[in-house]
C-alpha cells in the first residue's frame, strides 16, 4: 500500500495523522520530536527523521501558516521525488500557495491546497470538511486519503481553497463577535445569557457561535484553548487580501479585522479565539451568563 507522511502535529494534526496512521503506513515527523514519538506509540505512525517524509507517495502538512509550509518545501528540496502529492491542510495564503505549487512542480510535486474546518472535536472524530484547490485529477488522485474528512468539497484551481477557508474563518469571527455585543447588552438587562440563547437558538439569529462555542466554552467558563487567536488573526489578514484582491466591498469584515487585532493586543496570540468575547465582558461589566 502506498505509504503517506504528516508534518505538523499541533492541535489539528495530531489527531488528523492519526486517522491517516489507522488505514496507511503513515511516516510522521514534528518540529517538536516528543510529539512525533508520542505519535507513533498512540497510533502506531512511524517517527522519522525530515527527510524520511519524502519517501512517501502522498505528503500532508498541517503548518501554522504557508511561510512554515514554504520553509519546509526548501529544507525537503534535495529529498523531493517526483510524482509526489502534497496536500497542504495549513490554513495558508491563496497568492503565496500558488507560487509554491509553481515551485514544486519543478521537482515533478503536485501541490493541492486542503485547509479543513471543524475544529479539534472535528478533527478529532474524523468529521472534518476540506476545501480542495488543485487541478481536478490531483484532487481525485489524493481523495481516498483524507480519512480525516466528513466532507470534501473541490473549489477550484490553486489557492481557492484558502480563500473559502479565510472567508468561512471571517464568517465564524463576525458571527462570534456579533453574538457577544447582543449577549453583553441582554445580561446587562437582567436576561440570563442561557435564557437568550435557547430563543435565539431555536430563531433566525442562531450560528456556530450562539449553538456550540459560546454554550460549551463561555457559559462554562471553560475557554479551552483549541484554536489560537493569533491563527484567526492571521485567516482575517488573510482573508482582508482576498477581498482586496478583488476589490470587493468589506467595510463589515474590514472592522471584524479590527477587533479581533485589538482582542490579540489585550489578551495575547496564544488565547483561544473564544476569549476575544473576554474583552467584550470587560468593555460591558459583566459576564456572559
Ligand atoms: P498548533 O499551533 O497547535 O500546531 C502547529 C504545528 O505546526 C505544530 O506541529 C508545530 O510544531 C508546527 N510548527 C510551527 N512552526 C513550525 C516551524 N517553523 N517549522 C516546523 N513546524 C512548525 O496549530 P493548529 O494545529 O491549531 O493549526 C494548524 C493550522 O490549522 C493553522 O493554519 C490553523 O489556522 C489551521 N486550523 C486550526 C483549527 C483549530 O481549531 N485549531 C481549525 C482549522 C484550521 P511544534 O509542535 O514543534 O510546535
Amino acid at each position: 500500500m502506498e505509504k503517506v507522511a504528516f508534518v505538523g502535529l499541533g492541535a489539528m494534526g495530531y489527531p488528523m495523522a492519526g486517522h491517516l496512521a489507522r488505514r496507511f503506513p503513515t511516516l510522521v515527523w514534528n518540529r517538536t520530536w516528543e510529539k512525533a514519538k508520542r505519535h507513533q506509540e498512540e497510533f502506531g505512525s512511524l517517527a522519522v527523521p525530515l527527510e524520511g517524509v519524502a519517501e512517501a507517495q502522498v505528503l500532508f502538512t498541517c503548518l501554522p501558516t504557508t511561510k512554515e509550509v514554504a520553509a519546509l518545501a526548501e529544507a525537503l528540496w534535495p529529498h523531493l521525488r517526483p510524482g509526489t502529492y502534497w496536500v497542504d491542510a495549513t490554513s495558508g495564503d491563496p497568492g503565496e500557495s500558488r507560487l509554491l505549487a509553481e515551485r514544486l512542480l519543478e521537482k515533478g510535486v503536485v501541490y493541492l491546497d486542503a485547509p479543513v474546518s471543524g475544529g479539534t472535536l472535528g478533527a478529532q472524530r474524523g468529521t472534518l470538511t476540506v476545501m480542495m484547490g488543485g487541478p481536478e485529477e490531483a484532487v481525485e488522485r489524493v481523495r481516498p486519503y483524507l480519512a480525516y474528512a466528513g466532507k470534501v468539497v473541490h473549489v477550484g484551481p490553486v489557492g481557492a481553497g484558502h480563500a473559502v477557508k479565510a472567508i468561512n474563518n471571517a464568517l465564524l469571527a463576525v458571527n462570534l463577535w456579533a453574538a457577544g455585543e447582543g449577549l453583553v447588552a441582554l445580561v446587562r438587562q437582567g436576561v440570563s445569557a442561557e435564557k437568550a440563547l435557547e430563543v435565539i437558538n431555536a430563531s433566525s439569529g442562531r450560528s456556530n457561535a450562539t449553538e456550540n462555542l459560546i454554550p460549551d466554552r463561555v457559559l462554562t467558563r471553560a475557554f479551552p484553548k483549541t484554536f489560537a487567536l493569533g491563527l484567526l488573526v492571521k485567516d482575517l489578514g488573510i482573508a482582508m487580501g482576498v477581498l482586496d484582491g478583488e476589490k470587493a466591498p468589506s467595510p463589515l469584515l474590514r472592522l471584524t479585522r479590527e477587533v479581533y487585532e485589538m482582542a490579540k493586543r489585550e489578551l495575547g496570540p496564544e488565547a483561544d479565539h473564544v476569549e476575544a468575547l473576554k474583552l467584550l465582558e470587560r468593555w460591558g461589566g459583566t459576564e456572559i451568563r
